[in-house]
């Protein structure tokens, strides 16, 4: 498979591919940008509310994408809050798979992720 074949598979955008490969081509030539930054940003990108957002309407075209140079996208990654239970402290740290400790000191509970 080729780089922008990998590229392609993960876009969710299937629309204009002859555009996409053209754009891939002079972008690659014209920035040497890491194909895997590129695929990571996308499945970053796929996450965020902007592309969910209407049934992924907000999603540009591949080719528009990468001419805006969209591997150099910085995606904000979603922080989820957790609150305890029992104390509503905000102050919790990840334990061991979807566990989560809370760190009040006279509240000490497990919390579990959701
Ligand atoms: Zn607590």
């Amino acid at each position: 498979m080729t780089d922008f074949e990998q590229f392609w598979q993960v876009y969710p955008k299937k629309l204009s591919k002859i555009d996409a490969l053209k754009a891939w081509g002079q972008m690659k030539k014209r920035y040497k940008f890491d194909t895997d930054k590129a695929i990571a940003v996308v499945e970053a990108q796929k996450k965020s509310k902007a592309w969910l957002k209407d049934g992924g309407e907000f999603i540009p075209y591949a080719g528009t994408w990468l001419r805006a140079g969209g591997w150099e996208n910085e995606v904000e990654s979603k922080k989820e809050t957790r609150v305890c239970a029992n104390c509503e402290s905000k102050d919790v740290v990840a334990g061991d798979g979807r566990r989560w400790w809370c760190k009040n000191s006279e509240c000490r509970r497990i919390v579990r992720g959701y």
